[in-house]
């Protein structure tokens, strides 16, 4: 019994000892755990196809900033020169799941048409498609496009093919992200916007073309990545931002990070001597 005992001892003993190690194992899991989770945080990838201003200053393609965050790939503002751009950096468009865009100009939206046209005759698109913008949209784009391709309305994408209308200040939800459209100081035609969007638990600023307002800074409001068009480096111009007023504003908005695009000949030139980074077609951030 005393044998039968101190093996049934024994046996316990054992089994705490099996449970301590068990217990001290799954202690060391749970903290490589924690460890990695803390370590493994969804990354997103900012790449500028088109750093450039409307008229082609520095020789740049026209503004397009795609974005890669873990689950969709999406474009802010597609210049009407993005589909060359992105052949030159061998990006294939049928790739995009979204087009986000601030504004009504050529050179943030006028892309579109080509790109829906080339989805529909030679990429044979079968990717289901998001386009979002401003009020009107819709309307609007397809006035652009027949312009550009007159008779192309007859055309019908066998992609799905959804289009937004971003209501200034009211978050929307698509794919993994989340936009939001805040009203922006730009040619009152365009419906200016300037957008904040969630990605991949990152937050991407973007202020289209525009004036700083209260608007622009709370889209920037502690965004990971400010992209600020900075059109001019010393002067003053209506419905643009230039240096001095980004320096201003830059450190009271809270943005971690500010990367300056959408540069005029004049900015340009002095792009060296400004602290913060500074865009040119093909530069790939993470953050
Ligand atoms: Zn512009
Ligand atoms: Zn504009």
């Amino acid at each position: 019994m005393i044998e039968a005992g101190g093996q049934r001892s024994g046996a316990v003993l054992g089994l705490a000892i099996a449970g301590e190690a068990t217990r001290r194992t799954s202690v060391l899991f749970r903290r490589a755990a924690r460890k990695s989770a803390l370590a493994w945080r969804p990354m997103v990838t900012v790449r500028f196809v088109g750093s450039g201003d409307s008229f082609g200053s520095g020789g740049r393609f026209q503004t397009c900033i795609l974005v890669d965050g873990p689950r969709s790939r999406v474009a802010l503002d597609f210049g009407t020169s993005s589909l060359i751009a992105l052949a030159q950096q061998g990006i294939e468009p049928n790739s995009i799941d979204a087009i986000l865009l601030t504004h009504l100009h050529g050179d943030h939206c006028g892309g579109v048409p080509f790109l829906l046209i080339d989805a529909m005759l030679a990429a044979r698109r079968m990717r289901p498609l998001i386009i979002a913008g401003p009020r009107d949209l819709v309307r609007r784009l397809g006035e652009i496009r027949e312009a550009l391709f007159p008779g192309s309305h007859v055309m019908t994408p066998k992609f799905p093919l959804q289009w937004i209308e971003l209501v200034p200040g009211t978050p929307r939800a698509l794919l993994d992200l989340v936009v939001t459209a805040r009203p922006a100081r730009h040619t009152a035609e365009t419906n200016p916007t300037a957008l904040r969007v969630e990605i991949g638990g990152k937050v991407i600023a973007y202020t289209g073309d525009t004036e700083w307002t209260d608007e622009v800074a709370a889209a920037a409001q502690n965004a990971d990545l400010l992209i600020a068009e900075c059109y001019y480096y010393a002067k003053p111009i209506k419905w643009h931002l230039n240096y001095p007023v980004i320096a201003a504003h830059r450190d009271a908005c809270g943005a971690r990070r500010v990367i300056l695009t959408h540069m005029s000949r004049e900015m340009l030139a002095h792009a060296d001597e400004v602290p913060e980074e500074c865009a040119h077609d093909g530069l790939v951030v993470t953050i």
